[in-house]
């Protein structure tokens, strides 16, 4: 299975379970099975585009594991998803719902495509055909798909629809991630962001940090996660300096007006121009000398290179693996505090459950119920790995990896392998 190996992201995922996995003494038996994805699907996706022509997209759809319940995880629009970056994301998946205790396992999928290159119709008819492609390995029971990179509510009520005209009648709990109106569960939209603030509170605490107005944070990456989370650390009292985005990073010592920068980002799309800041680069931005660090975008983008730059004593990872394995070496050496991605980000998975058990019950919740039960399943969770860290001395990444295995290998263990 070489073909796994080729993404940084693979190669980082599989050297994290391993060296856990020597870390705790894990069963190699267990560690076997967890190296591989259950099932890989990977599909073409043609699309009639508005001039007339024909154009082919690769779509994947991967199944880590499905031990504790059924397949969860994203999907992903981006030019550079391919089979190996969609396996390591699944990997990932599996051990996030197994670490925050969640009944399902882990899955992903994705489009190689730039979405800002599509026009709605073409965007709309992509989702279809690839919700088409992928519709027999998918379902409430077997594997929920949800927003990731590049896909948002509008995706998943096309994915909904499409599913649901295949079947023959509404199945709305096939995805989340849904809008409100067609089912989707309040808070959903700000899950993730707003589970990355509480880790930073729960990280605060245990360093003995107090969160407030000189409480300096910035923010790569400014949509799904980033923004909501800046929100919420305004909120907080705390001074969000530094944000950025695809065309670049803005900065302003005495903190950015964020109400404003939000309104800037949905007149314009982009923070490039935004008047009351300096602009930086994303370079810039992950060696600003603040408190705390949110890489909230993509994966890969603080490595052995640059992460000696870094100086926040909190790191935040709001993205799935934007720090390698190297790079958390590093940082943790310096002494800072890392929450990693599983625990982190992990928000927007349990409010997708969320979702997923109000659709099936059709009874849905108010949003201080959603974010209590988030509130409560985060603050666990954190702890958890805390102690894992302490008994192991290990660093937090493989403590969480370590959390996640360890309930799988209770759950591998039960249900034995088939056949025996
Ligand atoms: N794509 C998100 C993640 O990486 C959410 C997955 C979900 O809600 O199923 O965790």
């Amino acid at each position: 299975m070489n073909f796994l190996f080729e993404s940084p992201l693979f190669q980082d995922a599989f050297e994290t379970l391993t060296s856990a996995a020597t870390t705790m003494n894990l069963d190699p038996n267990i560690l076997e099975r967890l190296k591989y994805p259950k099932r890989a699907l990977t599909v073409s996706v043609p699309v009639r585009l508005d001039d007339g022509t024909i154009k082919t997209f690769l779509g994947f759809r991967v199944q880590h594991n499905m031990t504790i319940g059924p397949g969860k995880g994203g999907i992903r629009f981006h030019p550079k998803c391919d089979l190996s970056e969609t396996a390591a994301l699944a990997m990932l998946m599996t051990f996030k719902c197994a670490l925050v205790g969640i009944p399902y396992g882990g899955a992903k999928g994705g489009v190689q495509v730039d979405p800002n290159e599509l026009s709605r119709q073409e965007l709309q008819a992509l989702t279809r055909r690839y919700a088409t492609e992928i519709n027999m390995i998918v379902g409430p029971n077997i594997d929920i798909p949800a927003p990731d990179i590049g896909t948002d509510g509008q995706t998943m009520a096309w994915f909904m629809d499409t599913y649901s005209q295949l079947k023959g009648y509404t199945v709305q709990s096939v995805v989340t991630g849904k809008p409100v109106s067609i089912g989707g569960s309040l808070g959903r939209a700000e899950s993730t962001g707003k589970g990355v603030v509480f880790c930073i509170q729960f990280a605060a605490e245990k360093l003995g940090m107090k969160l407030g107005s000189n409480t300096t944070v910035a923010i790569h990456g400014f949509g799904k996660v980033g923004q909501p989370a800046a929100d919420d650390l305004v909120a907080l009292g705390a001074k969000v300096v530094a944000v950025s985005d695809v065309t670049g990073g803005i900065y302003n010592a005495k903190g950015l007006n964020i109400k404003s920068v939000n309104e800037w980002v949905q007149k314009n799309k982009f923070l490039k121009g935004y008047p009351e800041a300096e602009s930086i680069s994303n370079e810039q931005l992950f060696a600003l000398d603040v408190d705390v660090l949110v890489p909230a975008a993509i994966d890969g983008v603080i490595t052995k290179d640059n992460a000696h730059t870094v100086k926040a004593r909190i790191i935040a990872e709001g993205a799935n693996g934007p720090l390698t394995k190297e790079a958390i070496q590093i940082v943790t050496k310096k002494g800072a505090f890392l929450i990693p991605d599983i625990l982190c980000n992990a928000g927007g998975v349990i409010v997708s459950y969320f979702e997923w058990v109000q659709g099936l019950q059709s009874f849905f919740w108010d949003l201080e119920e959603v974010n209590k039960r988030l509130y409560r399943i985060l603050r666990q969770s954190f702890d958890k790995v805390c102690a894992v860290q302490e008994q192991y001395r290990c660093d937090m990444k493989q403590a969480a990896f370590i959390t996640a295995v360890k309930r799988l290998e209770t759950a591998m263990k039960l249900r034995g392998l088939f056949p025996s």
